[in-house]
């Protein structure tokens, strides 16, 4: 058996190491040959020596330097002057994972799906930011394909195995609520940073850890599942499952539901997304039943959470609007990360952003990386001015 040659974007971060926990317990069956981060040196100088991949991208020139100087002549070193896409394209690999922050793996994917390579998607950004231009990549080029990591996603494209989407009645994305999901609303005005990126059942990155607890997290993955499953907004809901053991479920016309269960981990869905059709053994992802010992469901407080129905709106306009929800969110996640902008501001700043956007109906590549140029730009003054 030939391994398959896998390249991860984002492999420091809190996917990117799970998807290397993953390769690492199935070895013989894969070979990683390429790494892209954004500084972290430490790490991927660590990563470098237990996967020798063929080469690294770093996003930080200086980090870059560091990583050439002490690997000169073991791995070939791409910078930002190289292009992200074009580190991607070198390496070719039979898998990319696309498990950056944000929207900076856009071309990447794009170029993949076009090479007819799988591309096993974390990175729900970028199909908020330019969906329909990702899906056309994907109906155009037979030979590829696109296999959700997101867990919701994954569940369901596990569901609709076999199934024919015109089957199905409505997807029921589940979440956990988050980590203010029992905090009442008049205490959000003195809610701390910690309690707010400590989400209570996922380990993850920062950015997705803030979109959890606002619920925007939730917003853009109807939008995710949206262009991923061909499905109108109209029948994606959003169910609060604190437990987080049903990972999302699919209704069907005949009323039969069907769901994906298993552990609160990361490594059952970038497991099952790097071996599709077939299934790895993984005896360290057994649920214990004995453990659990109830199923809550309740509906999202859409008043407290604004976000949700500011990306059901945005998902209804389509076109350039979620474009827009997502380079601001993106930028107004940083502000408050970097205690510029209260935690209240976040929906106010991506609202005001969105009102003052000039809305295009099928925008293009250009158009979309340029909206997104001027959203950030349009957030970094909203987030100045509150
Ligand atoms: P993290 O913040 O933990 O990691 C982000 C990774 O991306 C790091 O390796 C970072 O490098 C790298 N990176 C950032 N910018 C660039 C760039 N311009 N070029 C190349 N690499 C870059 O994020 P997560 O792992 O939590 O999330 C990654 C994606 O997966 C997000 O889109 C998120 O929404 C999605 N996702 C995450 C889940 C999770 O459980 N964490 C679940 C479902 C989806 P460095 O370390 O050097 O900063
Ligand atoms: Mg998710």
């Amino acid at each position: 058996m030939t391994p398959k040659t896998v390249t991860i974007l984002g492999s420091t971060g809190s996917v990117g190491v799970n998807t290397l926990n993953v390769i690492r317990e199935h070895a013989s069956h894969f070979r990683v040959l390429g790494l892209a981060v954004s500084s972290n040196v430490e790490t991927l100088s660590a990563q470098i020596e237990e996967f020798s991949p063929k080469a690294v991208y770093l996003e930080d020139a200086a980090a870059a330097d560091t990583i050439s100087r002490k690997y000169a002549g073991r791995v070939k070193v791409f910078t930002p002057q190289d292009t992200l896409k074009s580190f991607s394209a070198y390496l070719n690999a039979d898998i990319l994972v696309a498990a950056s922050s944000g929207t900076s793996s856009l071309l990447s994917v794009m170029g993949a799906l076009r090479a007819g390579k799988r591309v096993a998607l974390a990175n729900k950004e970028i199909l908020v930011m330019a969906g329909s231009l990702v899906m056309e990549c994907l109906k155009n080029n037979p030979a590829s394909s696109l296999i959700p990591v997101d867990s919701e996603h994954n569940a369901i494209f596990q569901c609709l195995q076999g199934q024919s989407v015109n089957d199905v009645k409505k997807l029921i994305l589940t979440g956990s609520g988050g980590p203010l999901r029992e905090t009442p609303e008049k205490e959000f005005q003195t809610v701390s940073k910690e309690t707010v990126i400590n989400h209570p059942r996922w380990k993850m990155g920062q950015k997705i850890s803030v979109d959890s607890a606002t619920l925007m997290n939730k917003g853009l993955e109807i939008i995710e599942a949206a262009w991923i499953f061909g499905m109108p907004v109209e029948k994606i809901d959003v169910l609060i499952h604190p437990e987080a053991v049903i990972h999302s479920m699919v209704e069907f016309q005949d009323g039969s539901v069907l769901a994906q269960l298993g552990v609160t981990d990361m490594r059952l869905p970038i497991r099952h997304a790097l071996s599709h059709p077939e299934r790895f053994s993984a005896p360290s992802m057994s649920l214990d039943w004995t453990k659990i010992h109830s199923f809550n469901f309740l509906s999202p407080n859409r008043q407290k959470f604004p976000c949700l129905d500011l990306a059901y709106a945005v998902a209804k306009q389509s076109g350039s609007a979620p474009c827009v929800l997502s380079a601001a969110d993106e930028t107004v996640v940083r502000a408050y990360l970097d205690d510029k902008v209260h935690f209240l501001d976040i929906p106010r700043v991506i609202e005001k952003v969105l009102s003052r956007h000039r809305h295009v109906s099928r925008p293009n590549l250009e158009e979309i990386q340029s909206i997104h140029a001027w959203a950030v730009e349009e957030t970094k003054k909203c987030c100045g001015a509150v």
